[in-house]
């Protein structure tokens, strides 16, 4: 009928409640809709900042999650063996009592003796503040195992990084460079910018051994072989200097490129930067000819020539450092091709390409003021983006690699420019950072006097004892891994086991599924939890807590397990604190809230963590008399103050108008409900830019409180941080590496750059290990909670080894076949494909299909069990020994686990169902989740 309205979209349920998404780590906003109590349908919110409505397949896939028979129905309590799966139901009350026990007792005695690790948890503003108030310094996320080499990279060369530090300028970039992605970092943020992208024409390239996900839609693939990103970014450099095309007038301004380095050979401050008696860094100015102060006004460094500063010792400009190494012939196209598997013509036709788009610049008409207090009529960029993440950096030489990318992005003035790759807002965070982390002096009964994760600045920081031995059970911000700034969570197991450096007491995991696909050698690693001590008898890890929500394959090794909520279930903060959702033309913040109430005697993480504070009395949690101060984690987030006026939300603060900084406001949660679970402050045009530069962004974030002050922040091409611990190595100052890791600290803690194979390729014969294996992540799953979910289980219920044909038909190989893949650590027996988008010396499957037999809930003959394979059986946790010392197999700087860097061979085998030796048996549920399983509960 003329007139008629049409409802298009009737109400699918009587409720609707907006929240944000946990199914990935995106955090989009959603928009739940309930019928009768119970989810039908969840959407994307139209209205948030992160996906703008968009929902991926993982996050409408949410309600099944939620009504998932793995998840956990009550406290349990082991009555049988460590692994054998035996529990009993006990109440919360007992569960705390018991849990209470055993850390007051580690509290009054050795705080070291908890280790509180952590897995992809969106807490950690509390987890990580929970830990230092309790006093360990044994705490972490899963950042160790995950991307901080590209984290610690970014943050001591731009203040910043990618993923949750930045994105590219969607709407005015020509060029995108994409390097060794993982698919949920981003997803939805990501696949909107690439539309964006394609519909304006940008070319993307990617750099990635597979061609898999966002790589299936660049117009080029590069498919390096694994580990030799660095070898490649380092030949662009090389052939940017030698034909000038690098942009001298941004160095200048925004970099250190300029700073003077003094020249010393064997001295005690060869290598450092030159400074005056104030401490301030110092330029040769090529206007007067004097050495003077960095940032002076009216001077402009001179980027190349020696030069004799005060003291009389030579110094030269960082950029003639630089200069000098990758010139060097080592970096030309023709000396890397062959290791690189990529012709030279071909990286230096990307190289023209690059250099090409850097030429012509984007011009927007935004007047804009510098720190200096300088007017700028325009803001001009550089439309060449990049955004990178776990495929370069969880390699042994991933940290330099990604150093090498930030490097590249400032010679190119790529930086926060329009067109080229910009931070997220709180970012750019002053550089090299200075925050040492706590844990140095460990008092029984007391607080850390910092958070247990930092950013040291050179050796006086580590957390190292006088004869250069780890002070952390994980060994991070040791001389093993002196930028260990997100822990080494992979290595906590072993050596709570090994009692290296000392026995611990309590193992408390939250939602870290240790005992499969977030360990590499799993078996091993069970093996540790279960294991006991022969002469006492007693578990070598005597306590072992374990919180998830889920039945995942961990749950069989702890001695108490604390059950979760879904995220549907539960109050939750996205903090400014800790990992921001805000994009580059402003911050915003996040909750989530509950959209149903739990169904089972489960509790919130976050809740039991503060109700286990308030019982040990940790100084923060309770009131000068000793009662809990807060009664839940949504009143903390609420009342909790970080330092005066900050706090885990920034909106809303203060009577309800202020942003970042305030006094709490009791109305805050209902006024971030109000608005669809989130907070957004919009930046002014003339700060969206040039942020470490520009005098309106500067003052914008110190009055959000997202910096302390508006001091300009200088972009670090040569990193001294590093060149003080390759000091250390050298001999020079009070706080020494061992003896036998002082060769390693000075070759890897280098200032600028470098490339070197991977550990593991140095650890194996090459020709018994001819080709690389890495995991891509599965689009539609997110770590091992998807691979449960009714729905997504029908994209992915097993997995496959793909392998390039002509490799395949070397070896004899056919489509369908099964073959033994071997490393120097393991094997796994596993069905392969055929695919062309591979590197012919890769071979690569999706990560955390595999499942342990019975975990999950899963029928004990479910395809994740009978064909799904974890490749994490053949990735070893150590190096080969070495004079009597066991290196963890990760990055000498970071400690990032190098997952990327296993060796394998194949072989052909017979038909049949995954193996992995050693074979680990099925598990059994625990109880009440079969009776769960069969209706027998509500
Ligand atoms: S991208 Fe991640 S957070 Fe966003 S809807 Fe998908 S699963 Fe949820």
């Amino acid at each position: 009928m003329p007139g008629e309205v049409i409802a298009l979209s009737e109400p699918i349920g009587d409720t609707v409640k907006t929240t944000t998404c946990y199914m990935c780590a995106c955090r989009c906003g959603i928009r739940v809709h309930l019928k009768d109590g119970r989810i039908r349908y969840i959407e994307g919110n139209p209205d948030h900042p992160v996906n703008r409505g968009v929902l991926c397949g993982k996050g409408s896939a949410g309600i099944m999650t939620q009504y998932s028979p793995a998840r956990l129905r009550s406290p349990l309590l082991r009555i049988g063996e460590r692994g054998a799966g035996a529990f009993k139901e006990i109440g919360w009350d007992e569960a705390l009592a018991i849990a209470t026990g055993w850390l007051r007792e580690i509290r009054a005695t050795d705080p070291r003796k908890l280790a509180f690790f952590t897995g992809r948890d969106q807490s950690q503003a509390l987890t990580g503040f929970w830990a230092k108030e309790f006093g360990t310094p044994n705490f972490s996320a899963h950042g160790g195992f995950c991307s901080v080499n590209m984290a610690a990279a970014g943050l001591y060369s731009v203040g910043g990084s990618f993923w949750e530090f930045g994105e590219p300028d969607w709407e005015h970039a020509r060029l995108f460079l994409l390097f060794g992605v993982a698919e949920d970092h981003d997803s939805n943020p990501i696949k909107i910018g690439l539309a964006r992208l394609k519909e304006r024409g940008a070319r993307i390239v990617s750099v990635n051994p597979v061609r898999t996900g966002y790589s299936a839609i660049a117009d080029e693939w590069v498919g390096l072989r694994p580990g030799t990103d660095g070898l490649f970014i380092l030949s662009i450099i090389h052939l940017l200097l030698a034909a000038e095309r690098v942009d001298l007038d941004f160095l200048a301004r925004y970099t250190n490129a300029g700073w003077l380095v003094v020249r010393d050979p064997g001295g005690a401050t060869d290598g450092l930067f030159a400074r005056d008696e104030a401490g301030r860094t110092l330029i040769h100015d090529r206007r007067t000819g004097a050495v003077v102060e960095a940032g002076s006004a009216g001077a402009a460094p001179r980027l190349a020539g020696e030069v004799r500063i005060a003291d009389g010792r030579l110094a030269v400009p960082s950029f003639q450092l630089l200069a000098e190494r990758y010139l060097d012939p080592a970096y030309a196209p023709e000396a890397v091709a062959g290791r690189c598997g990529i012709t030279a013509e071909r990286i230096r036709r990307i190289a023209a390409e690059i250099a090409q788009a850097a030429a012509e610049p984007v011009v927007l008409p935004h007047p804009w003021t510098d720190a200096a207090g300088v007017r700028h009529a325009e803001m001009r960029g550089r439309p060449v983006a990049m955004h990178a993440m776990r495929g370069i950096s969880a390699h042994s030489n991933g940290f330099q690699t990604c150093r090498a990318l930030h490097l590249l992005q400032m010679l190119l003035g790529a930086v926060d420019t329009p067109g080229s790759w910009r931070y997220k807002a709180p970012y750019p965070r002053p550089t090299p950072p200075h925050a040492p982390p706590g844990g140095k002096e460990v008092r029984p009964g007391h607080p850390l006097h910092a958070m247990p994760l930092g950013m040291p600045s050179g050796p006086e920081d580590l957390l190292v004892d006088p004869a250069g031995g780890p002070l952390r059970i994980d060994h991070a911000f040791s001389w093993e891994a002196p930028l260990g700034m997100h822990g080494l969570m992979h290595t906590v197991i072993a050596n709570a086991h090994a009692g290296d450096p000392y026995p611990i007491d309590t193992l408390f995991l939250y939602m870290a599924n240790m005992a499969w696909n977030s360990s590499p050698e799993p078996a091993e690693t069970a093996r540790q939890l279960a294991d006991k001590d022969e002469k006492t008898g007693e578990y070598r890890i005597p306590h072992v807590i374990y919180a998830d929500a889920y039945f995942s394959e961990t749950v069989a090794y702890a001695d108490l397990v604390l059950p979760d909520t879904t995220y549907l279930e539960r109050f939750d903060c996205i903090s400014l604190l800790d990992r921001p959702i805000g994009n580059a033309e402003g911050p915003a913040d996040a909750i989530r809230q509950p959209v149903l109430a739990p169904d089972r005697d489960v509790r919130p993480f976050q809740d039991v963590l503060i109700d286990l504070a308030g019982r040990l009395g940790l100084h923060a949690f309770v009131t000068p008399n000793g009662a809990p101060r807060y009664a839940s984690y949504a009143d903390y987030i609420v009342h909790h103050e970080r330092r005066p006026g900050i706090g885990p939300l920034a909106g809303w603060r203060g009577d309800g108008s202020a942003s970042g900084r305030g006094a709490p406001n009791e109305d805050q949660l209902e006024r971030y409900i109000a608005n669809g679970c989130f907070w957004r402050h919009e930046l002014p045009p003339e700060a969206h830019y040039f942020k470490f530069a520009n005098r309106d962004y500067l003052d914008a974030a110190t009055a959000l409180g997202l910096i302390d002050k508006p001091a300009p922040i200088t972009l670090q091409l040569y990193a001294e941080p590093l060149q003080r611990f390759r000091l250390a190595a050298l001999g020079h100052g009070g706080i020494l590496p061992p003896p036998d890791l002082r060769e390693r600290v000075a070759r890897y803690c280098d200032p600028l750059p470098f490339w070197y194979p991977p550990f593991e390729q140095e650890a194996v014969d090459e020709a018994a290990f001819p080709l690389s294996a890495i995991t891509q992540r599965p689009m539609p799953m997110y770590h091992s909670w998807g691979s449960q979910n009714a729905w997504l289980r029908q994209i992915h219920d097993r997995n496959f080894l793909y392998i390039a044909p002509e490799t395949a038909g070397a070896l004899g190989l056919a489509d369908g076949d099964w073959v033994t893949v071997t490393s120097r650590s393991g094997s796994v027996t596993c069905p392969i494909r055929l695919m062309e988008g591979v590197n012919p010396l890769t071979v690569w499957t999706w990560n955390a299909i595999g499942k342990r037999a019975g975990a999950w809930m899963l029928a004990p003959d479910a395809a994740e069990s009978r064909q799904g394979f974890l490749l994490n059986h053949v990735i070893a946790t150590f190096l080969p020994e070495r004079n009597g010392r066991r290196l963890p197999s990760s990055d000498p700087v970071t400690g990032q686990a190098a997952w990327y860097d296993v060796r394998v061979r194949i072989e052909k085998a017979a038909k049949g169902v995954t193996e992995t030796v050693p074979h680990p048996p099925p598990v059994l549920p625990p109880p009440g989740m079969i009776l769960a399983a069969r209706g027998a509960h509500a």
